[in-house]
């Protein structure tokens, strides 16, 4: 049903194509019915046997027909040639069939990936909330390679099934009574067959369940290995693993003796039948004595020539079984009807004038019942900044992502100079916006592009300027390459405040009318945070700014603070206004931005936070690799997609070490200005986590260059995949020994 609307859908700009597929594959099917029936009738006449055929059915006479006028010399020459010539025809035109049909799905193959790629582009931001990016890609990629193998199938099914039918067309002729005998025997035959492999099937999928199982005990009881100890249930534990494996075993067994007999069976029904078919047809063919051996022949040639294609029939009615969950899910994917739109506006946004409203807007995100938001009244003024403050989960996030339109609000209306922002054409408002938030993206590209993503036409002197004020000319000149190094997955790694200063310089050079910040607070360290805070400064400087404020210093400048409380607006006013007001404000400022807590606990507050952070993408990783270790995964792709996710996490986990050495580094500079006692205690302990975490990450980096290989090449044996798994997830394990070691000291 699903190929059928794929189908429809997609086929329909190709109904030339389609008829062509259609054609040729009809011709072959004649071709190839034309020419199998000739061939015994021709190889008996080419030894000499000549064969009376005035009582042979008529079809086989009619085959040899045209050959009745051809001089006796050279009728045997030109009915070789005869055979040839519609072999050779036959198989142009199957191969010109299968051509075009094969271009055809792959055609429709691109057109689905085109048609999915500009789904996941134009849709609104919240299906991404609920989707995991795995399952997207696995959609895009494989599940639609199937479904496109599934429309493929249903061609060939179509000219395989003209071509069946030709050969059953030809056995009616020949002799209807011994079609019926063959076919009864024929079924017959399959039946068992079947019996037969659905056994084994059953007994595969038995045997690989108990794989599983006791894949899952082992792993369970070693894992639970002290707790087992402690409670003294060794034997318990033994005994109930014990039987697993026999019973394993037993099932192996069942399954190879049931495998095994297949063929064997298979081979001594089908002579038997075969023999039974020759048996019949003497009773068949009593009254054609003088043409039996040509007619029996040609029979059971074409119905030899037919049993290969009715197996293909059942092959592809198998691949339709195996992808019509993909098709399904395609079919599920590529509908426009259930999935969120924006709704789009006409008019080209050009400037700001006056301002932007936040005009009384209540929101809930969709499929939520809970308002985040409630009546927020807002006004930014162009050019000034309107800082957001509040505690987690307030909704600064959610009023920042309503300016861009990543959604729209459920009441109220968000207006620039007075024109409500739904009416405005999208695209033409998003690139006049600029958003630098916490977690910048960088493309897997060169720093010059990624700087340049918004404004691709920018020169190389505008790029260089926009990243001296964005205060990332300098570690840019330093890198391997300069502009041109690439950075993110196969290139320079970069700290969090490098990646901040870049995202920084993209937003420079796109110019924004309207800016949108989402200032980062941790990771970063203090000679970054400062290089940050006065990139920042320069690109909200006179532009119309909505800032979700982190630090103390933004909060002061804003000319407006709103603060929210769980979606509402609770103040309003400038830092002095607010302070002196003495409600929640002024509460937040203390808590916020009051007493800092000395170096010491500081210090140990981020060390047990990067810790932890580490720790739990190790688990996962640890988790992720001992999957693959055991086995458990049994589809390639799905093995391929957790080596790449454990190859990411150890990056991650790359990155985080990188940005938490070089604070320590710059806490070990600023220590060394004064010396006292005190300092140089403090100094030893840096230097001592500073050598630790290079041992996390030689640990570390053998995980990464194992994974690395895998998720780069494909060569490797299963044996030696297994081994480069081991080996990652054996790094892994010290790397969790180590932390353990390293939290105790902190
Ligand atoms: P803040 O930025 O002030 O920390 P947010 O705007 O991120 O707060 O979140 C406000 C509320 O909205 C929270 O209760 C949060 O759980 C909820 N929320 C955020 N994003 C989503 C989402 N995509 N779907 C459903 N609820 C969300």
């Amino acid at each position: 049903m699903s190929t059928k609307q794929l189908l429809v859908r997609f086929a329909k700009p190709y109904p030339g194509l389609i008829l062509l597929t259609i054609v040729l594959g009809f011709s072959g099917a004649l071709f190839n019915g034309v020419s199998t029936a000739l061939i015994v009738p021709v190889i008996l006449k080419i030894v000499g046997q000549d064969v009376d055929l005035t009582k042979a059915p008529a079809i086989l006479k009619k085959i040899m027909t045209p050959f009745d006028g051809v001089p006796d010399n050279y009728r045997i020459i030109v009915m070789a040639g005869a055979i040839i010539l519609v072999i050779i025809l036959k198989n142009l035109a199957t191969y010109t069939s299968s051509l075009v049909s094969n271009s055809l799905t792959r055609m429709l193959m691109s057109d689905m990936r085109e048609a999915g790629l500009k789904l996941l582009l134009e849709i609104d931001i919240d299906y991404y909330a609920k989707m995991k990016v795995g399952d997207l890609i696995n959609r895009l990629g494989g599940e639609i390679g199937r479904s496109a193998t599934a429309i493929g199938n249903t061609f060939k099914l179509a000219i395989l099934g003209i071509t069946i039918l030709v050969f059953i067309g030809l056995l009616l002729s020949i002799s209807w009574q011994l079609t019926l005998a063959s076919t009864a025997l024929l079924s017959l035959v399959t039946l068992i067959n079947q019996y037969a492999i659905a056994r084994a099937k059953k007994f595969g999928k038995q045997l690989t369940e108990m794989s599983k199982a006791y894949s899952i005990s082992m792993l369970e009881t070693l894992n639970g290995i002290r707790l087992v100890k402690s409670t003294g249930n060794e034997g318990t534990e033994y005994h109930r693993i014990q039987k697993l494996i026999r019973e394993r075993e037993k099932a192996d067994f069942q399954s190879q003796a049931n495998s095994e007999v297949i063929a064997p069976l298979s081979e001594v029904m089908g002579i038997s039948a075969l023999i039974l078919i020759v048996f019949l047809s003497k009773t068949f063919f009593a009254n054609q004595i003088a043409s039996l051996s040509a007619v029996l022949l040609t029979y059971l040639l074409i119905l030899l020539r037919l049993l290969p294609l009715i197996s293909q029939l059942n092959g592809l009615r198998s691949s339709f079984a195996s992808t019509s969950a993909s098709v399904e899910a395609v079919t599920d994917f590529l509908r426009l009807d259930d999935k969120p739109f924006m709704p789009k506006g006409e008019i080209i946004y050009t400037q700001l004038k006056e301002g932007v409203h936040f005009n009384c807007i209540s929101f809930a995100y969709p499929g939520h019942e809970k308002l985040v938001l409630r009546d927020v009244d807002l006004f930014l003024p162009r050019g000034t900044t309107l800082a957001l403050v509040g505690g987690s989960g307030a909704g600064k996030s959610t009023v920042a992502d309503l300016l861009p339109r990543f959604y729209d609000p459920i009441a109220g209306s968000i207006n620039l100079d007075g024109t409500d922002l739904r009416k405005f054409d999208i695209t033409s408002v998003r690139k006049r916006m600029g958003i630098v938030s916490q977690d910048t993206f960088l493309f897997n590209n060169s720093v010059k592009n990624n700087i340049a993503y918004g404004r691709p036409e920018a020169t190389e002197d505008d790029i260089i300027s926009a990243a001296k004020r964005a205060n990332a000319y300098e570690f840019i000149s330093k890198l391997p390459q300069g502009f041109e190094t690439l950075i993110g997955d196969r290139g320079v790694m970069l700290s969090g405040g490098q990646r901040q200063r870049l995202a920084i310089a993209r937003a420079l050079l796109q110019n924004p009318e309207i800016l949108i910040l989402d200032e980062a607070t941790s990771a970063l360290d203090t000679v970054s945070e400062r290089l940050v805070q006065e990139a920042l400064d320069d690109l909200s400087r006179d532009r119309t700014t909505l800032v979700i404020a982190h630090r103390l210093s933004t909060v002061q400048k804003a000319n407006q603070i709103a603060v929210l409380d769980q979606g509402r607006v609770v103040e309003v006013g400038t830092h002095e206004e607010l302070l002196q007001k003495g409600g929640y404000y002024s509460r937040l400022y203390t808590m916020q931005f009051g007493d800092r807590p000395d170096d010491n606990a500081q210090q140990h507050q981020s060390l047990t936070r990067i810790s932890h952070e580490i720790r739990t993408r190790l688990n996962s990783m640890i988790g992720v690799l001992g999957l693959l270790i055991d086995d458990l995964i049994d589809n390639s792709q799905e093995q391929q997609e957790l080596i790449e996710e454990s190859y990411k996490s150890a990056l991650r986990i790359i990155t985080t070490i990188d940005i938490f050495q070089d604070i320590l580094k710059m806490q070990i500079q600023e220590r060394f200005l004064s010396s006292t006692e005190a300092n140089q205690n403090l100094n030893h302990r840096y230097q001592r986590f500073n050598l630790m975490f290079s041992e996390f990450r030689d640990c570390l980096n053998i995980s990464l260059n194992n994974l690395r290989s895998l998720s780069e090449t494909a060569i490797y044996t299963p044996e030696e995949q297994h081994q480069l798994i081991t080996n990652a997830y054996n790094s892994a394990i010290e790397l969790i020994d180590k932390l353990e070691k390293f939290e105790d000291k902190i």
